[in-house]
């Protein structure tokens, strides 16, 4: 096996210093090509725990391809810290999410994949799929190229562009993130629904073919547009390439042992994918669309006392947590004249929670999946 490292350039700082990525490729045999990224949300880091694990196990595997591994994505988010905690999900400077300034390259192009179909239309898939990433490598360059000559490449921009240009020519992508306080869950586009359940993580939000700025949209949607573009011009065509956001748990946290399962993960999936021996597992997915990735809202501020964690299920009317207004306290009463139990209106799963007790009136409280459906 052969490994390889480079660092691409990706931010000059103000005091002369210039923040770099670091990219390890390792090659095995001929096979399909994975990328995996970690801590683009600089404040989750449990990725960067996985991939070390990952690295250290294709040590003494036979790999039938090749992985590119991007620990620390995003170096100015990992850097960024006030007081205790990493400010890592945000720009501060301007605002953006670190995770949504990627692009979908055919619409940003404008580019018509008409041509492209009625060229290769009689070709066999794998021939197909081999021309459309060169097409997409060339895309993604031009584009770069313009937007550098223009002066409009922002800060969160580059550090997007340049994770997607490494990515571009990939038959997987797996972009490692946690949640706040979460349990472990994926999303998944809905073609590749079916596939998720390789991944071995219950929890499965299906997204739909849309665009919202996302790493894992901006690197399925090309191949939508493939599909979409075959479709008319008559053709069928089964993609195997897929592109996961993986939450392994909550943020801040980072450790080996609890990445001993994370990155059984990844193992199945490369297994499934033909780049591993062995057998191939799968799980029961728990499934909700999307649009049943319900957030609740604090109806009231307060100091909370959370009733169900992240992965646990819960029915209708069941309590999700005690909130309590201190300004209320009755010394004849303390408990009761503080306390405003909340309950859930419909069943589901609690995903991700509002990681502090101590809450305004409109915070997440909780993000939860509803109308779950098994396969
Ligand atoms: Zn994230």
């Amino acid at each position: 096996m052969q490994w390889t490292k480079k660092n691409i350039p990706l931010q000059q700082l103000t005091s002369g210093e210039t923040l770099n990525l670091t990219v390890h490729t390792i090659k095995g045999h001929a096979g399909p090509h994975v990328h995996i990224q970690s801590s683009v949300h600089g404040a989750e880091i449990q990725g960067n725990a996985v991939i070390l694990l990952l690295m250290e196990k294709l040590k003494s595997l036979k790999l039938n391809g090749s992985i590119t591994f991007i620990p620390l994505a995003n170096p100015f988010g990992t850097n960024n810290k006030h007081g205790t905690y990493t400010y890592g999900r945000y720009n501060p400077i301007t605002g953006h999410n670190w995770n949504r300034n990627y692009v979908d390259i055919i619409n940003a192009t404008k580019t018509d994949l008409s041509k492209f179909c009625e060229e290769h239309i009689d070709l066999p898939w794998q021939e197909i799929k081999f021309k459309y990433k060169q097409f997409l490598a060339d895309l993604i360059d031009s584009y770069i190229e313009k937007l550098t000559l223009e002066n409009k490449i922002q800060m969160n921009n580059k550090v997007n562009l340049i994770l997607q240009k490494e990515a571009i020519t990939s038959d997987g992508v797996l972009d490692l993130h946690t949640g706040p306080v979460a349990t472990r869950y994926l999303y998944a586009a809905e073609y590749t629904e079916a596939i998720a359940k390789h991944l071995l993580i219950p929890n499965i939000l299906v997204i739909p073919h849309e665009f919202g700025g996302a790493m894992d949209e901006a690197s399925f949607m090309p191949w939508v547009h493939l599909i979409e573009a075959f479709k008319k011009a008559g053709r069928e065509i089964l993609c195997d390439v897929e592109a996961f956001t993986l939450e392994y748990g909550s943020e801040e946290t980072f450790s080996l042992d609890d990445a001993q399962a994370d990155v059984e993960c990844i193992l199945n999936y490369l297994r499934y994918k033909g780049m591993l021996d062995g057998e191939v597992k799968k799980i029961q997915g728990q499934y909700s669309k999307l649009a049943n990735f319900q957030t609740l809202y604090s109806p009231i501020a307060g100091l909370v006392d959370y009733k169900k964690a992240p992965g646990e299920s819960y029915d209708k009317g069941q309590l999700l947590a005690n909130i309590y207004q201190l300004q209320k306290l009755d010394p004849q009463n303390p408990i009761e004249s503080t306390v405003t139990p909340l309950y859930a209106s419909e069943a589901g799963i609690i995903i991700n929670r509002f990681p502090s007790s101590a809450v305004h009136e409109g915070v997440e409280l909780f993000q939860m999946i509803t109308n779950v459906y098994h396969d």
